[in-house]
Parts: C-alpha cells; sequence; structure tokens
C-alpha cells in the first residue's frame, strides 16, 4: 500500500468548515517568497497566503524575534504580567498609526476577534446598538465580526439585528454610484435607521473578499463626515490591506481617512496568530466590555509583529510595495492588450485584483470555474494566488512584501501562460471540481 499524500490526509482529517483549498498545493516548507510542495517543488507565493506572509518564509528579522521569545517568555500572559514584546509593539503600532490623545491597544489572534471585540465594545461604550457596514465586505467569523459581514460567502448566517448593509460603490461595475449610496444612507438615516442609534460604520479602504475593489475617490471621506457628524464611530479594518501592503503604511491614508479605531491582523504577526485594536482610551478602557483572551498578547506572537514592522521600516518595504505592486500590475495589464478575458486590473501597492469578464462590453463575471481553472493551471506552472469577488471572478494576488523585481516578472509571466492554457482548453471542468469555494 503506497503512503497516502498529505493532501489525502488533509482531507480526511482537517475539518471542512476551516479550511479552503484552491489548488492541490501541500506544504511541507517555505523559504523567501516560494513555498516547497511535498515531493520538493518551489512554487512562487503570489498569495502570501492571503496576507499573513508580509515577509515571506523564514525572514531572519523574524526567525530571530520568535526564537528569542519562545526561548525566554512562550507561556507567559498578558493578561496577567506585561511582557516586553507585548508593550514594545503596542509603542511601536501607535507610533505609527495617526491619531490624537490617549490610545490604547487590544491584542487578539486574528481579524475575525479582532473586529468582533470592537463590535462589542463599540456596543458597550457608546450604548448604541445599530452598525453600519457593507454588502461584500468581510469581517471575520465569530458572531460580532460575522454579523457585521456582507460577503455571500456567509449566505447562511443572518447579519446581526440592527446592522445596515449599504452596497459599495464599484467603479468598474457601477450599479450604484457614491451619489447613490450616500443618498440611500441619508434616507435610512431620515426613516429606519436614526443616526444616534448607530455605534459605528465598519469600513475597508480597499474591500478585499469582495472583490478587490477600489472605493471612487471621496466616496469613504463623504461617509466618514456623515457619520461623524452623528457621532457614529469610524472603525477601519486594516486587516488585509494594511502595514504597507497598499504601498502606504496604512490603507485609509490614500482616501483621507480619520478612523476613531484600526483593526490590523494578518500582516501584522508575520504569519502567527496576531491581531490588534488601536483606539482611544475612554472606549478601549471601558472595562464592562470584557474583552479578555489568555493566549492574547502572548510574547511570541507579539514579538513576530515586532519583527514585521521593525523589517517594514528598515527594509523600506512601504516604498517597496508601491514600487514592485506598479510594476507587477502594469504587468497585468499589458497582459491585457491581448487575453480579452481580463476586463480591469486593480488595487494598489502589492494587493492586486483581475477582474475576470466573459465579455468586456457587458462586463459579465465569467462563470467561477474558469476562474478556478486558472488558479490551478498557475499551480501547474508554479504560482500561487487565489480568487475573491461576490462572483468569484477575480484572481487575488496578495504576495509576501518583499518579492523582487525578477519574482514579479515571473510572476506576470505564469498568469500570462496560465489564462492562455485555460482559454484553450487544457484544464478540464473535473480537475478544478474539488477547489470550487461559492
Ligand atoms: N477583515 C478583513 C478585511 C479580512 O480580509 C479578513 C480575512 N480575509 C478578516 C477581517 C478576518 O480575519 P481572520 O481570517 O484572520 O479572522
Amino acid at each position: 500500500m503506497s503512503t497516502p499524500s498529505l493532501r489525502e490526509r488533509d482531507a480526511r482529517v482537517i475539518a471542512e468548515i476551516g479550511r479552503l483549498r484552491f489548488s492541490p498545493l501541500s506544504l511541507v516548507g517555505g523559504r523567501g517568497n516560494r513555498l516547497i510542495e511535498e515531493g520538493g517543488r518551489e512554487v512562487l507565493d503570489l498569495s502570501g497566503s492571503a496576507g499573513p506572509a508580509a515577509l515571506g518564509y523564514g525572514h531572519p528579522a523574524m526567525v530571530e524575534a520568535v526564537e528569542r521569545a519562545v526561548r525566554d517568555m512562550a507561556g507567559a500572559s498578558l493578561l496577567l504580567y506585561p511582557n516586553e514584546p507585548a508593550v514594545s509593539l503596542a509603542e511601536r503600532l501607535l507610533a505609527v498609526t495617526p491619531g490624537s490623545g490617549e490610545r490604547r491597544v487590544w491584542f487578539g489572534h486574528s481579524g475575525s476577534d479582532a473586529n468582533d471585540c470592537t463590535v462589542r465594545v463599540l456596543a458597550a461604550v457608546t450604548g448604541r446598538s445599530r452598525f453600519i457596514s457593507f454588502i461584500g465586505s468581510y469581517h471575520g467569523n465569530l458572531s460580532g465580526s460575522m454579523g457585521i459581514s456582507g460577503h455571500t460567502a456567509m449566505t447562511h448566517t443572518l447579519p446581526r439585528p440592527g446592522v445596515l448593509l449599504l452596497p459599495y460603490p464599484d467603479p468598474f461595475r457601477p450599479k450604484f454610484s457614491a451619489e447613490d449610496v450616500l443618498a440611500l444612507l441619508d434616507y435610512q438615516f431620515e426613516t429606519t435607521c436614526p443616526p444616534d442609534q448607530v455605534a459605528a460604520v465598519f469600513i475597508e479602504p480597499l474591500m478585499s473578499d469582495g472583490g478587490l475593489i477600489v472605493p471612487p475617490h471621496g466616496f469613504l471621506k463623504a461617509l466618514q463626515d456623515r457619520c461623524r457628524r452623528h457621532g457614529i464611530k469610524i472603525v477601519v479594518d486594516e486587516v488585509k490591506v494594511g502595514l504597507a501592503r497598499s504601498g502606504r503604511m496604512h490603507c485609509f491614508e490614500h482616501e483621507g481617512l480619520e478612523p476613531d479605531l484600526v483593526v490590523f491582523g494578518k500582516g501584522l504577526g508575520g504569519g502567527l496568530p496576531l491581531s490588534a485594536v488601536v483606539g482611544p482610551a475612554e472606549i478601549m478602557d471601558h472595562a464592562p466590555a470584557f474583552a479578555l483572551q489568555t493566549t492574547a498578547g502572548n510574547p511570541v506572537a507579539t514579538a513576530a509583529g515586532g519583527a514585521v514592522l521593525k523589517t517594514i521600516e528598515r527594509e523600506g518595504l512601504v516604498e517597496r510595495s508601491a514600487r514592485i505592486g506598479k510594476l507587477f500590475s502594469d504587468g497585468l495589464r499589458a497582459l491585457a492588450e491581448k487575453h480579452e478575458i481580463i476586463g480591469d486590473v486593480r488595487g494598489r501597492g502589492l494587493a492586486v485584483g483581475v477582474d475576470l469578464v466573459a465579455d468586456r462590453g457587458t462586463r459579465d463575471p465569467v462563470p467561477a470555474t474558469t476562474t478556478a481553472k486558472i488558479i490551478y493551471r498557475g499551480y501547474q506552472l508554479g504560482a500561487a494566488f487565489t480568487y475573491v469577488g461576490l462572483k468569484a471572478n477575480v484572481l487575488e494576488f496578495m504576495p509576501p512584501l518583499t518579492l523582487t523585481d525578477d519574482e514579479a516578472a515571473e510572476g506576470v509571466a505564469i498568469v500570462d501562460r496560465a489564462i492562455e492554457d485555460v482559454l484553450a482548453g487544457k484544464v478540464a471542468d473535473a480537475d478544478v471540481a474539488s477547489f470550487m469555494m461559492w
């Protein structure tokens, strides 16, 4: 009997409710910006594992910081005792995040728990029970964070009562303009959603899982101004696109936002489970909101976070993300000249989406099988990437911030070939039957 593959063992023991599988890739390691699959082949990581691999795999700064923290302090809890890596990281996060007055940092393990905590704290502090967020938004999978999300991946979950889901204006498929959405909000405020009952608005400054949508300029600022007038708190979810990913330290800077609370995750821990909320002391010190978790802010994860922030600064990763991101997306944009299927290439920095269309005139999305086939063929050709979007038609690229010029060019060449091969019928429906997410 042959030894089962990692893939087969995975299917037997890892719960399907906790996994998304976009290709047959199974990992035994990683090096630099490459994943090493079972059997030893190296695959260029254009997914960044959907965000956490901000520094790629085995970055010396991460290894050194985490090794030391494991040796000296693994097992310590920030709940009971201050620890050096957590306090230093909080100081560093406050230093890089704009804001005034006394502020505090809360640590968690995931984007889900950080947004969940934020919902609970804001409801407790403001005494208001309504929230505003967007159709297509994804803020997490705990009851609070899922309840304010509007993604079709969660159609079996009802939004939290009192959540107003607005359309996110999409410049490529402009069903609702920025003005339409603001008018709808005004009408809601006048009628069924009294603004003085709304605790906060949750904003993705670039809608990620909903399809890598860059909002029309000025929309989010106008939304912020509308909400602020009514004492509604502005929460910006930077989990996926924050910390240098967008070519700025914070993605909200592109939109001129001045958030009350900022939520971080994914890349913050460089792969270790770590999230953070930064907000004003009068909100974050509200004890009855009770947001304690035994291993939150543990020294190993926060040491990793410290290494990520220091490396962003030391290696100039904000500028690098802007520069390589432009190179990469320009390369993809050039492919649109020969591949009619590419309807739009968009994003900021190294958060890039390729919107696949069945028809350039109508901009109708391709069927999800086509997207899945391109991912699959890309994997066969040596690059890992995934897809997002309410219609599963947007290729998502979130590579490590350490991606090199050559790797960006290599990635573009693989995407080019993958599209060509899929359109030439080289991937069968059966090949991707198990990689259809929604
Ligand atoms: N917020 C955003 C914007 C996200 O993209 C995600 C995950 N895709 C989350 C929150 C949830 O993060 P996590 O999966 O770490 O719980």
